[in-house]
């Protein structure tokens, strides 16, 4: 049996991270990080540069040795079922680009084996014409502008139906329409599939449209948690992107602010 063809239980949260360190020498780029993203669920993983996004996301796909803690894929700690915990998992992100001499069909047939899709002709077809690729289904991936490699980036993202998904600004390369139309496709994702995503952006306005729920990492650790339109009201902040500015300039006053 497939990974993907296991079906997944509701009531457990499609990314479980459990006291999530990572040291270098004495930098704690990750500092005790505890959160979940529940199926159906995005969640947008937010902080200024630096602030330690990039890490947990490589500690999540199994990329980077975490100093301490646990990641649970649907359940299934990473540490000691590796295998079985990426399948239900995949990632979009701007700076790993496909490889640019195969085509768009070629590249996607290479990651449908790698995921062992298990009906990989339907399945790439179905993503092809979802994603609007049926006109570069036979060019190849370096030829194509930055938008249409995101698309293709999002479509082998989809490719084993994870439970997971990683998306790393996976808006930024693309125009203000086609940028609309991925947020509106990710958000019926999440809705119809059962899917949890894990988001980052540095694009306040579309977190605020998109995430349910925020996360704000300052210094390797979870600053502040909740909804993206009232967590700045929380905070006494008129925008996320004002309490956002405040969090990078001030990171301890901005988490005061809360308790007032
Ligand atoms: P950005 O928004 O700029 O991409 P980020 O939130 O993704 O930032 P990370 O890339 O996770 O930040 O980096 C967190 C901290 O860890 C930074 O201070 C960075 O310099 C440091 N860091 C990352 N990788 C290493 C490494 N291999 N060795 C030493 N320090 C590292």
């Amino acid at each position: 049996m497939t990974a993907e063809s296991a079906a997944p239980s509701a009531d457990v949260p499609a990314l479980r991270v459990a006291h999530l360190e990572k040291r270098y020498g004495t930098l704690k780029a990750v500092d005790r990080v505890s959160f979940e993203v529940r199926r159906g669920e995005i969640v947008g993983l937010l902080g200024p540069n630096g602030a330690g996004k990039t890490t947990t996301i490589n500690m999540i796909l199994g990329l980077l040795e975490p100093s301490a803690g646990e990641v649970q894929i649907g359940g299934i700690p990473l540490r000691s079922r590796r295998g079985a915990a990426l399948a239900r998992t995949n990632f979009a992100a701007v700076y790993s680009a496909l490889p640019g001499n195969l085509t768009v069909r070629q590249n996607l047939r290479i990651f449908a084996l790698l995921y062992d899709v298990a009906d990989g002709t339907h399945r790439i077809d179905a993503l092809i014409e979802e994603f609007d690729l049926a006109r570069l289904a036979d060019t190849k991936c370096g030829l194509l502008s930055s938008g249409e490699q995101t698309r293709v980036a999002l479509a082998k993202a989809l490719l084993n139906r994870p439970e997971l998904l990683l998306l790393d600004e996976p808006t930024a390369s693309l125009d203000p329409s086609a940028a609309q139309i991925v947020r509106e496709k990710i958000k019926g994702l999440a809705a119809s599939r059962r899917c949890g995503i894990l988001w980052t952006s540095h694009n306040m306005l579309e977190v605020e449209a998109v995430c349910d729920r925020v996360l704000l990492l300052s210094h390797g650790r979870i600053l502040l948690e909740g909804e993206p339109r009232s967590l700045p009201q929380r905070h006494g902040a008129a925008s996320l992107e004002e309490l956002f500015i405040r969090v990078a300039r001030e990171p301890l006053s901005a988490a005061a602010g809360g308790a007032a």
